[in-house]
């Protein structure tokens, strides 16, 4: 410094080293050798604040600028070691911070740059205050800020708009994408991209082109780990100018792997079958729609199989339900086996799967994949080491020919699908223009059943039922009729099952057994015995519940003996092993109440249910009897079946005789009561008042 020192003796004058001191921007101050202050600069007084007249005093001036008296003194320490260093190593002052509180109470942070003047001046030393409070204050910002960031929960990284390339990574990230410390650095951020799932190139493009107009982009992103793994991220991306890396993105990273996980169970379970693990119906809507916009774009036909199996219902009751659930598990197997892996299987639920055939080119490939399946669930199913026969009706509709709607195209498969069950089941069917009219009268007959029982449009026939060994009469079977309105005569066998799938089965089954209770009375002043039977659905035992049994406590009001009634039931109503059916058919038992099983020979035919439930009468159906003359079989098996009853303390009655030749074989072989037309047809009340007066 010293040969930097102008020569003029002028600047000995004090006065004139303060205009130059007070010219330079930096705060300067001389002190003595005791560190007493001799003089400021005008940037000092502006600065630190304090006046010659503030520092005239050391012991005033050192409390104000150096509050904490341990730091003062750490000031004043500091200073001699220096000094004395100085001195002795023949150097100039190292530099010291110095923290000084300035007049108007703030502190402030100098760098202290002191130099002894030179020997005119020996002892007195010039002291230049930097400050730098702000770069301090900047640095501790910036290890704050830093720190936050390594020790936020979130993965946060900054990339460099220019090359892409990562120029910042906190731990989170590292250990999130599995990366040692700094290793993520310099590389380009596509490593922690997934390319698989979605398109990459398309998904970053986006994003890019969004962060270009926004400067902002949130969103859900596919990320991959170090080790390859892929794990989904809440990302927010944010665009800012970085000093150093100019545009830079900054995105902060959490990892949603769990919710993905929670969101994607909640969705397997409303999508997915608990049971089978086939779509349900709600996915196999969703497909079906996607499948017709497909189809009707690409102008290719589309099959819905409508598959349910035959009688499932019998086995799930007679089995138990654990029994039907491996039936469903195993169809459902059988179902996949049996179709492309581009093919849909769903579950409607119950016996009920719905089969989505694309890209049909030529139908016949349809019926060869539904024999395929009939074939297949034909086939004896093992359960609980026992082996069980099981068939499936199919019905199928196709789009664009029948329907271009999903809603049209489930209900044409599930017509189809009623055929192939009318025609004999183990088959499949293709829906018809016929079928959907067939269906179309039966939702009108439907609809009008509703009212016929309001507007008096039903009424009972009475069909007599003869004793053959002497031909006297004294029972009757009382059969629906219902006069309607534009139809005329609607036969039982048309809207019967009509009424058993609209429920109104019931509603009809009482008003019968009101009508036929008042008219038993009447008969029975006539003739004491007479006894009437009535037929009861299997539909409306299950509609019940196994509250009292209503029918035999109007029987006692009625006056009527247990005797008096009889009750067509079918052999199915005795394979189900429902608690209300077995509860109601004790009760009936319990009063008396005679039971008949109708249609014998059609259905299962099991012995051990016949006993079981004390069957008072078998009614051997009547294409036996239609047979009986011509096919020596008929004749065998009703031999057969009224030997056995008889054997079993059961009365039989051969329905539907309608020959004389008929009545004999029947009478010869032992039945004892015979119905039919040869006798009488049915019909209303009156008429059989008439004839059992004669
Ligand atoms: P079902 O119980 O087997 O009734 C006997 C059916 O055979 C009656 O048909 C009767 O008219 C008919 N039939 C009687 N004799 C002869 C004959 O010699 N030859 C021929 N070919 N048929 C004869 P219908 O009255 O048309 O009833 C049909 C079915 O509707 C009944 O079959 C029964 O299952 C059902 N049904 C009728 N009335 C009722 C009812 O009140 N409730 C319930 N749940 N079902 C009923
Ligand atoms: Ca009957
Ligand atoms: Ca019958």
């Amino acid at each position: 410094m010293a040969q930097h020192q102008p020569s003029s003796p002028t600047l000995h004058n004090r006065s004139q080293m303060q205009a130059i001191m007070d010219g330079f921007p930096v705060p300067c101050a001389l002190n003595d050798e005791q560190m007493n202050i001799t003089f400021l600069n005008k940037a000092f007084i502006e600065t630190v604040g304090y006046t010659p007249d503030d520092i005239a005093h050391l012991d005033d001036w050192w409390p104000l600028a150096y509050p904490d008296e341990e730091y003062r003194q750490y000031v004043i320490d500091e200073w001699q070691i220096r000094l004395d260093q100085a001195k002795q190593d023949n150097a100039p002052f190292s530099p010291m911070e110095l923290k000084i509180r300035c007049k108007d109470g703030s502190t402030r942070i100098f760098m202290g740059y002191t130099t002894e003047l030179n020997e005119q001046y020996k002892g007195e030393h010039l002291v230049t205050l930097h400050d730098i409070t702000d770069t301090i204050r900047h640095e501790q910002e910036m290890r704050f800020h830093s720190q936050i960031l390594q020790n936020l929960h979130e993965g946060i990284h900054l990339v460099r708009n220019d090359d892409g390339v990562i120029v910042y990574a906190n731990q989170i990230i590292e250990q999130m994408f599995g990366y040692a410390p700094g290793e993520l650095i310099n590389q380009h951020v596509s490593i922690l991209n997934s390319d698989t799932n979605k398109d990459p190139e398309q998904t970053a493009q986006e994003i890019m082109s969004e962060l270009r107009d926004k400067g902002y982009w949130q969103g859900e992103v596919l990320n991959r780990k170090r080790n390859g793994e892929e794990f989904w991220c809440l990302a927010n991306i944010t665009r800012f100018e970085h000093q150093d890396y100019g545009l830079v993105w900054v995105s902060i990273h959490q990892d949603i792997t769990e919710k993905k996980q929670i969101e994607h169970r909640v969705w397997h379970q409303a999508n997915y079958d608990s049971l089978t693990q086939l779509p349900n119906r709600n996915l196999l809507t969703e497909r079906l729609d996607q499948e017709i916009k497909l189809s009707r774009r690409n102008k290719q036909s589309f099959a819905l199989l409508f598959l349910d199996l035959d009688h499932f219902k019998n086995f799930n009751d007679t089995l138990g339900h654990s029994v039907g659930d491996q039936i469903l598990l195993q169809t459902a197997q059988r179902i996949q086996q049996c179709i492309r892996e581009s093919d849909t299987a769903a579950r409607l639920g119950g016996d009920e799967f719905i089969i989505l055939l694309p890209q049909i080119e030529n139908p016949v490939f349809i019926e060869h994949i539904c024999q395929k399946l009939l074939d297949s669930i034909s086939h004896p199913m093992i359960v609980n080491g026992e082996k069980i026969f099981i068939t499936a009706s199919i019905g199928v509709s196709l789009f664009p020919t029948d329907s271009k709607s999903a809603e049209e195209l489930f209900q044409f498969s599930d017509q189809a699908m009623y055929q192939a069950k009318m025609a004999g089941r183990n088959g499949c069917k293709f829906f018809t223009q016929q079928m959907q009219a067939k269906a179309e009268w039966h939702r009108q007959l439907s609809n009008d059943m509703r009212e016929a029982i309001i507007r008096k449009e039903f009424e009972l026939f009475y069909q007599p039922i003869v004793n053959l060994s002497d031909l006297s009469i004294h029972k009757a079977e009382a059969l629906i009729r219902w006069h309607h309105p534009r139809l005329g005569m609607v036969s039982p066998d048309q809207f019967i099952p009509l009424a058993e799938e609209n429920g109104l089965i019931s509603d009809i089954g009482e008003w019968v057994f009101q009508q036929a209770t008042q008219q038993l009375i009447q008969w029975r002043q006539q003739q004491p015995d007479f006894q009437i039977s009535i037929n009861k659905s299997p539909v409306q035992f299950s509609a019940e519940s196994v509250s009292p049994v209503k029918w035999v406590d109007q029987l006692t009001e009625m006056n009527l003996p247990g005797e008096a009634l009889c009750i067509e039931i079918t052999e199915g109503v005795l394979l189900s092993q429902s608690a209300v059916v077995t509860e109601r058919l004790h009760q009936y038992l319990e009063h008396n109440i005679h039971l008949s099983i109708d249609d014998f020979g059609t259905g299962y035919s099991s012995l051990t249910y016949l006993k079981k439930f004390s069957i008072n009468v078998i009614k051997i159906d009547k294409s036996f009897v239609h047979d009986i003359e011509e096919d020596g079989t008929s004749l065998v098996l009703c031999e057969a079946i009224i030997a056995m009853a008889h054997r079993l303390g059961l009365k039989v009655v051969a329905e539907g005789i309608e020959t004389e030749a008929q009545r004999q074989i029947l009478t010869h072989a032992g039945c004892d009561y015979g119905q039919g037309y040869l006798f009488a047809r049915p019909a209303p009340a009156q008429q059989l008042t008439t004839l059992l007066k004669g």
